[in-house]
């Protein structure tokens, strides 16, 4: 079983409930729903989907929003789009005028105020790019450097530029109450700047009196590398969002960038994902590239908790084969893991309170003792989220009370989360550990499992036995 997670974005190629269903089948982890793209209805019927498949499935599928993020977009074009052609001049408003090949509005207040001579803008995911070359007391003239179609409505990157925009629109913010109220479980947050901004969503959530969802933060410019480490230290994770990365750094930066996320985000115990891009040519092809395979098992071998499918389920021919191919890929690079190197690096930063000690402990006996899971009862899933850090060989069982903390663990590695009617009695959650993990994972005699908690259930804060038991 994979213990790599896979996030799916759902589009008009998968968001009817057969498809979902099969996305579900073949190994997604969480429904992610864009809102660049997607309304609030939209939203709301994936999400009272996922929730009849779980219940007719019995699986604990999460969903994920994905906040459309300060922007700044192409005006009004005549026919909806334009043809720029590479040597050519062209003016770029504040104001609204009807766009075309010679002229068109970026409807961004500050725009004259902001940008600079000599600045580049880049458009349609980076393949047309304009140089700033004078400015009038209107607009910015600018030159084309790479020709090609521009589309209404769609996002200009203005390289090095931080915008002059509230991190949180009021569409934003309106999104990610309404997310909230509907228990989606993660917020993925476009373009942070600053770990300010994920505070000032921290703050909406906690306001909102409801702060069950798990807040990611997406890093996709040059901006949010300069404050990368705290950041990261008030985010639950991060998402190394290589489309917008891509555009704003030299794209030969991103597998340093991808690799240096992964880590920080391991030492410092968070959540790493890896997004965009993984196997695009399953956008039109029934098989990934070489390469495309080659990218999504060195994210494995990298340790990240989970992966993310954008255009290859939401536009593409073949949604539901790149979910199951990503699962094959994953499999096969978990089996040539450096495990120990993984539980070594985790020891080595881990602060030495009881919870972690015992983690470390248990994930080292899960090893050597070749273990089959390892079970852990948990209330808020920390348990759960300290073992999934020390990267075990086999996978964690975690049986929690609560939906919102079932559902939130599906970020994390190894984590498959269930849940269970409450108990206080020991032996009874020993007998539900038993019964869950040969469910789950088809088990057979002889077996061996280690349950880990903390007893009396309910009442400690910290983890504080562990049980290895042959079936
Ligand atoms: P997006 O974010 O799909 O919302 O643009 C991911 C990325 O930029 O890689
Ligand atoms: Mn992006």
């Amino acid at each position: 079983m994979k213990k790599t997670k896979i996030i799916a974005t759902i589009g008009p190629k998968t968001c009817d409930k057969q498809k979902l269903k099969e996305l579900i089948q073949n190994g997604m982890d969480i429904a992610r729903i864009n809102m660049t793209h997607a309304s609030s209805s939209f939203l709301k019927q994936i999400v009272d989907t996922i929730n009849e498949l779980n219940q007719e499935l019995h699986t604990f599928v999460a969903t994920m929003l994905d906040t459309e993020g300060p922007s700044v977009k192409i005006g009004h074009l005549d026919g909806g789009k334009a043809t720029l052609t590479k040597g050519d001049k062209i003016r770029i408003y504040e104001q609204d005028v009807l766009g075309n090949s010679t002229k068109f509005t970026i409807g961004y207040t500050k725009l004259l105020e902001t940008v600079k001579v000599n600045t580049t803008l880049k458009m349609s995911e980076g393949l047309v790019e304009l140089l700033v070359v004078d400015k009038g007391h209107d607009c910015l003239l600018c030159e084309v450097v790479e020709g090609g179609t521009i589309f209404e409505n769609h996002k200009v990157n203005i390289i090095g530029v931080h915008l002059a925009l509230p991190f949180l629109s009021e569409k934003d913010k309106e999104d990610i109450l309404y997310a909230s109220k509907l228990h989606v479980d993660f917020v993925a947050l476009s373009f942070v700047g600053t770990h300010e901004d994920v505070l000032e969503v921290n703050d909406l959530l906690i306001n909102s009196n409801d702060a069950h969802m798990t807040i990611l933060s997406k890093i996709e410019n040059a901006y949010a590398l300069e404050d990368l480490d705290e950041i990261i230290k008030v985010s639950d994770g991060i998402i190394v969002a290589r489309g917008d990365l891509g555009v704003e750094l030299p794209l030969e930066r991103i597998p340093g960038i991808q690799k240096q996320i992964i880590n920080k985000c391991h030492y410092l115990s968070k959540v790493s994902i890896v997004a965009t891009e993984m196997m695009s040519s399953m956008e039109e092809n029934i098989r990934p590239t070489r390469a495309e395979v080659s990218d999504v098992a060195t994210a494995v071998l990298e340790g990240v908790d989970c992966m993310l499918l954008a255009g290859e389920t939401t536009i593409g021919e073949y949604p539901i084969e790149a979910v199951s191919m990503m699962g094959k890929i994953i499999e096969s690079a978990e089996e040539d893991s450096n495990y120990h190197e993984f539980l070594d690096k985790s020891m080595r930063t881990e602060k030495q309170d009881t919870t972690g000690s015992l983690a470390y402990s248990v994930v080292d006996c899960a090893s050597r003792l070749k273990a089959s899971v390892i079970v852990t009862p948990t209330m808020s899933g920390y348990t759960a989220k300290k073992i999934s850090r020390f990267r075990p060989t086999c996978p964690i069982l975690a049986m929690a009370p609560d939906m919102d903390t079932v559902k939130s663990l599906n970020v994390y590695y190894g984590v498959y989360p269930v849940f269970i009617e409450n108990t206080k009695s020991f032996d009874k959650m020993m007998e539900l550990a038993r019964q869950k993990s040969i469910e789950k994972f088809t088990l057979e005699q002889g077996n061996r499992i280690i349950i880990t908690g903390g007893y009396p259930f309910r009442e400690v804060k910290h983890t504080n036995f562990m049980k290895i038991e042959d079936l």
